[in-house]
């Protein structure tokens, strides 16, 4: 019998679909179970271990950080791994972006970014806006007042009365879109309809805009056409509402740039929420990055009102800016975008054998492929033949971890992301490849498509 086998019954609740084994240690970009049993990390986790695990640098500045000091509360000590990693981090956000807050994980950053944009409405006078206009489908976090900006509706409609449900336009799903339009004319006609949104909530009353420059686990890495965000961002200058950009799963290099907004530098956002890979799962760790003009009159009128126990915390600044210099020693983001672009085409490739993959996308390491019952008019898989979970075990069972989601309701399909660790080499896309393969034929075979 194995020792997962062995596994006595667990007083945690964790939702998840069955048992999973023993994790025991990771290495690169694999994971090893207490039998030895070796997984391909072909989504970094939840797109969170970007360098890799067990990388050698981080752990020994983690350690030579442990022996210093593990926590100092931020009331009572500056801490120099925050003030560097604060600094390292500037220098990689657009202009003006230079007023770094930590915090603990990616909600947390997200919560930050709504309290900060809305204490400076008050402090410029504008008390009268209140409302962030978000997409469905999205996902922006589990604690309530992200979850309000939340685009799925299963997550959130049972904490309905104890949260506002935000405004929500529809995700530019520009390429399940049967008319003429060129995809250009898409992104367009899907960024107008934040305008008209604004226009029907009362621009006086809407504070803000989020979005995932490059979508993440809800869309399935959608790709906005390229018009898409520069004409977002006109339509928030011209009715002065701030635009942040939740970089939690595209920030820190995952898209082949350091932000995934990066890709459309004319249209810079006025905050960041950053999180996952910014210290690659080495520690619980996220960061706002504002801009200063929203910072400074927030300062100015009595201070941010807004505090965590762990922010700044010494260990976990010291692990982000360890992941930061291994980012920039192994040149992972240019790596990112190389190796992406390999494994995008190889998995283009498998709409060949497989008549049932139905779009692919994404930027750098930040892919996915939808199935879809008929790739013309992109209509879904039958709901009940469970392609999200179904596809995801048989990979598993070949030791290969994949990432999915079903977003439909009319919206998107069976999604699967396959975002391995930003150090692959080919001969480990080869072997996502031949495993993914693997398991796409035995999947077939059973829904017997
Ligand atoms: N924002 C985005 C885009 C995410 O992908 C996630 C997590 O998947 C979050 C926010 C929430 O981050 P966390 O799970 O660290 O709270």
């Amino acid at each position: 019998m194995t020792a997962t086998a062995l596994r006595p019954p667990s007083h945690l609740f964790y939702q998840t679909r069955q048992r999973r084994p023993m994790l025991d240690r990771g290495e690169g970009i694999y994971l090893y179970d207490v039998d030895g049993n070796a997984y391909l990390d072909g989504s970094s986790g939840a797109m969170v271990a970007n360098i890799g695990h067990s990388n050698p640098n981080v752990l020994n500045a983690m350690r030579r950080q442990m022996e210093k000091a593990t926590f100092g509360y931020r009331l009572h000590f500056e801490n120099e791994p925050a003030e560097r990693l604060a600094d390292e981090t500037v220098k990689r956000m657009p202009p003006g972006l230079d007023r770094v807050f930590f915090v603990s994980g990616g909600s947390e950053a997200v919560e930050s970014c709504i309290k900060l944009a809305r204490q400076y409405a008050l402090a410029v006078g504008q008390s009268e806006r209140w409302k962030v206009i978000s997409r469905f489908p999205s996902y922006h976090g589990s604690t309530l007042g992200a979850l309000s900006l939340t685009g799925m509706a299963t997550m959130s409609a049972p904490f309905a009365p104890m949260m506002r449900e935000m405004p929500k336009i529809p995700a530019p799903t520009w390429y399940l879109d049967q008319d003429d339009l060129t995809p250009e004319e898409r992104g367009l006609r899907y960024a107008n309809m934040l305008r008209d949104r604004i226009l029907q909530e009362g621009p006086q009353t809407v504070l803000a805009f989020i979005v995932e420059p490059v979508g993440g686990a809800s869309t399935g890495a959608l790709v906005a056409p390229d018009t898409y965000l520069p004409r977002i961002r006109e339509i928030c200058n011209e009715f002065g509402i701030l635009l942040i950009y939740d970089e939690v799963m595209t920030g820190a290099g995952r898209t082949g740039k350091f932000l995934g907004g990066d890709h459309w530098p004319d249209a810079p956002p006025d905050i960041v929420a950053l999180s996952k890979g910014f210290a690659a799962g080495y520690s619980p760790l996220g960061a706002m990055v504002a801009h200063r003009r929203l910072v400074e009159p927030v300062l100015n009128s009595g201070g941010f009102i807004h505090g965590y126990t762990y922010a700044g915390n010494p260990l976990a600044c010291a692990a982000g800016l360890a992941v930061l210099e291994e980012i920039d020693r192994l040149q992972l983001v240019d790596r990112a975008d190389r190796m992406g672009a390999i494994l995008k085409g190889r998995l283009e490739a498998l709409k060949q054998r497989y008549p049932f993959v139905g779009d692919v996308r994404g930027k750098g390491l930040l892919l996915a492929f939808e199935l879809v019952a008929d790739r013309d008019t992109m209509a879904p898989l039958p709901t009940e033949l469970n392609a999200y979970i179904d596809l995801v075990e048989e990979a598993y069972a070949r030791k290969l971890i994949i990432y999915s989601r079903r977003t439909r309701g009319g919206i998107a399909g069976d999604h699967f992301l396959v975002c391995p660790p930003m150090i692959i080499n080919e001969a480990q896309i080869d072997e996502i490849m031949e495993k993914l393969t693997a398991s796409l034929d035995a999947f077939a075979d059973k829904a017997g498509l």
